[in-house]
């Protein structure tokens, strides 16, 4: 079987993460085509668009893309390419894993969060104009149809993998006519699926709880906004950013993608750690039906961080980008 991918390399440390997922993906031995994309803030100073039509293109042909991050200026500046992209190719579910693995160093043990994230609405819409000076407004859209989406996503994959209990994380003691739709979306899907437990914290109170012990919490459903955050928090309990994998999910096309971002500060130094990417290539292969294949991608993972010696610094080791992806690809 061979694949046509369409791979968005990024900006900042993304060139050097993909180039390592690609190598690992190369020796499962499964054929790839990979067709290479510009999106972000290189792309913008080539191609005059942050996010080029013929990347959406490739995307919308292939069905299934693995993308590095892309830069966003901070308050200024073009739109975020990962918004814009989830919303051109409707990725309404943000599936964030946060897993314990052997061989990192964590103040936490046994951690098995599966953090589901609506990805197309909330604060996230860019609706945001100038009131009058020194007054801006930032319009927060909920609606039934995203977020009765999401919810139903979320216990289709607690139904489909086993998953015991699904806890929507919200604002609706303040946020009551939003969050409190999302809510009551979330509980008429709950009733759907008696078989999986349901129940609802707010976010304040989850933040805490989450610090306290991660290892109480099964899976986390949440708006956009609170779900980018929260995930980075439980990126936290498994040895940071560098290992939290993550897939934009649609009704037709899927982006496999890390939580992290550009990494500005390590960009070019062989420093990033790929194995956040690795691990979101391992679920893109399970989305392809390639179960086998991504089984001993995340078993080459394990075995590599078991050892001790194949670590990026965010690990606490001196090892390169290139040395784990070979670490990797050779026990592949
Ligand atoms: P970041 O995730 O890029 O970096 C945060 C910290 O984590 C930095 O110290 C960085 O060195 C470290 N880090 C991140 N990934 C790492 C890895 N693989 N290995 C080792 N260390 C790693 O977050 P930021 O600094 O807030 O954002 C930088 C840029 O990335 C911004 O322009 C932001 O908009 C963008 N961003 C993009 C995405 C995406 O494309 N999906 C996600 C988040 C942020």
């Amino acid at each position: 079987m061979s694949y046509t991918i369409t791979l968005v390399p990024g900006d900042g440390i993304g060139p050097e993460v993909a180039g390592a997922a690609v190598r690992v993906l190369g020796a499962t031995g499964i054929g790839f085509e990979w067709e290479a994309q510009p999106a972000g803030a290189s792309a913008l100073a080539e191609h005059g668009s942050a996010l080029p039509p013929q990347t959406l293109e490739s995307i919308r042909r292939n069905k299934v893309a693995l993308k590095g991050p892309t830069g966003t200026p901070v308050g200024t500046g073009h739109r975020s390419v990962n918004v814009e992209l989830r919303k051109a190719l409707d990725l309404y579910a943000n599936l964030r894993p946060v897993a314990t693995l052997p061989g990192v160093k964590s103040r936490y043990d046994g951690v098995d969060i599966i953090v589901v994230r609506e990805n197309t609405e909330d604060l996230y819409s860019g609706l945001e104009h100038v009131v009058v000076p020194g007054v801006v407004e930032s319009i927060k859209i909920i609606t039934e149809k995203a977020s009765t989406r999401i919810a139903r996503f979320a216990f289709d994959y607690a139904r489909t993998h086993g998953r015991k209990r699904v806890t929507a994380i919200h604002k609706a003691n303040i946020m009551k006519l939003s969050d409190g739709l999302f809510l009551d979306c979330c509980r008429r899907t709950a009733a759907g699926f008696p078989e999986v437990t349901y129940d609802e914290m707010i976010v304040d109170n989850a933040c805490m709880q989450l610090v306290l012990d991660p290892t109480r919490f099964d899976m986390l459903l949440l708006e956009n906004l609170y779900g980018d955050i929260v995930s980075d928090l439980c990126a936290g309990f498994i040895g940071g950013l560098g290992m939290a994998p993550g897939a934009n999910i649609g009704e037709s096309v899927a982006v496999f993608e890390a939580v992290h971002g550009s990494a500005p500060d390590i960009a070019g130094k062989n420093m990033a750690n790929p194995m956040a990417l690795i691990l979101s290539a391992a679920m893109m292969l399970d989305h392809l039906g390639e179960h086998d294949a991504a089984d001993r991608v995340r078993g080459a993972v394990r075995s590599a961080l078991a050892e001790g010696q194949k670590l990026t610094r965010d690990l606490g080791g001196t090892a390169g980008t290139t040395e784990i992806a070979e670490a990797i690809a050779a026990r592949v």
